[in-house]
C-alpha cells in the first residue's frame, strides 16, 4: 500500500506523486517512501502488484485522489533505497519506490477517480488494528522473556522474581497485556470488512496496544539488567 511519500507521512493529503490523464491510460510520476514489503528481497525485486495513491487533480481537493493498481513489471516503476536497520518491523523490507513516465492502463485505476479518501481511510482502519496487534506480540514476547529470566537468574542467594519490584514489572505488564489483548480481539471481533465506521476504535486499540507494549519492552529491559537478548 503506497501512500507515504519522502516529503509526506502524516499530512497525507499532500502527497506530491501524480497521475495524469493520457490517451494510453494513467501516466504517474513521484517516490513513494517506506512501503512494506516494497521490495521481495535484498536484490529489489519489486512486489508483484501494489495499491498506490496519487493526485489526479490539484485544483478540486475533495475529489484529488485516486487509487491505482501497479504492477511490477509496468514500465518507469522501480524500486528505491531500501531501508534497513530499522528500530522494529525487520521481518519485511521496507522500500522507496520510484515512479518516472510510468504508463498503465486505464484498468488499473481502482473505482472512479477521487475515491482515494475514503479507500485510505477504509484501509487505515484496518492497518491501524493490525499494528495494535503487532504491539501485543511485542507485549507477550516480551513477558514470556521477563518471566522466565526473572525465575532463573538469582541475585542475593534468591531468583529475583522473589522481589516485589521485579513482581510489579511482570504482574503489571501482564495485566497491561491482557487489557490490550481484550480490546485489539473485541475492535477486531467489530470490524466489518464491507463498511467503515470502525476507526475510532481501531484508532484508540493502535494507540493503547502500542503505548503498552513500548512500557511492557520497557519492563522486561529493566528486570533482564545488563543482559542483552538478540533475535
Ligand atoms: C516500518 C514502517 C513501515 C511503513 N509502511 C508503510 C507502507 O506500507 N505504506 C505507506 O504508505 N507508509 C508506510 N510507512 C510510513 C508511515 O505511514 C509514516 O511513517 C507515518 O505516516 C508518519 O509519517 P512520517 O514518518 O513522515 O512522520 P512525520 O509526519 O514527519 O511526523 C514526525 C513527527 O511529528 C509528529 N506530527 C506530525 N504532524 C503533527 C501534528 N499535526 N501535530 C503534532 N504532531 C505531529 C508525528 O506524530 C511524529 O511524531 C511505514 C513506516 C514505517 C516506519
Amino acid at each position: 500500500m503506497a501512500m507515504s511519500e519522502p516529503g509526506v507521512g502524516t499530512d497525507v493529503m499532500s502527497m506530491t506523486t501524480s497521475a495524469k490523464k493520457v490517451p494510453e491510460g494513467y501516466i504517474i510520476n513521484g517516490r513513494k517512501m517506506w512501503i512494506t514489503n516494497g521490495a521481495l528481497d535484498d536484490q529489489g525485486t519489486p512486489a508483484d502488484v501494489l495499491f498506490l495513491y496519487a493526485k489526479t487533480s490539484s485544483t478540486e481537493p475533495k475529489r484529488a485522489m485516486s487509487s491505482f493498481i501497479i504492477e511490477g513489471k509496468n514500465p518507469g516503476f522501480n524500486v528505491g533505497q531500501k531501508l534497513k536497520h530499522k528500530l522494529g518491523m525487520r521481518a519485511s523490507i521496507t522500500a522507496e519506490l520510484v515512479l518516472e513516465d510510468c504508463v498503465i492502463p486505464v484498468e488499473q485505476l481502482v473505482g472512479t477517480e477521487g475515491d482515494a479518501t475514503i479507500h485510505m481511510m477504509r484501509n487505515l482502519e484496518i492497518e491501524r488494528l493490525t499494528l495494535a496487534a503487532i504491539g501485543l506480540g511485542i507485549a507477550r514476547r516480551s513477558l514470556s522473556i521477563m518471566n522466565t529470566y526473572a525465575s532463573e537468574r538469582k541475585a542475593f542467594g534468591v531468583p529475583i522474581s522473589s522481589f516485589g519490584q521485579i513482581q510489579k514489572h511482570i504482574a503489571e505488564s501482564y495485566a497491561k497485556y491482557k487489557a490490550c489483548r481484550a480490546y485489539v480481539y473485541q475492535v477486531a471481533h467489530n470490524t466489518d470488512l464491507a463498511h467503515a465506521h470502525g476507526r475510532l476504535d481501531s484508532d484508540a486499540a493502535k494507540l493503547i496496544a502500542v503505548t503498552a507494549a513500548k512500557e511492557i519492552a520497557d519492563s522486561a529491559i529493566q528486570v533482564l539488567g545488563g543482559l542483552w537478548l538478540h533475535g
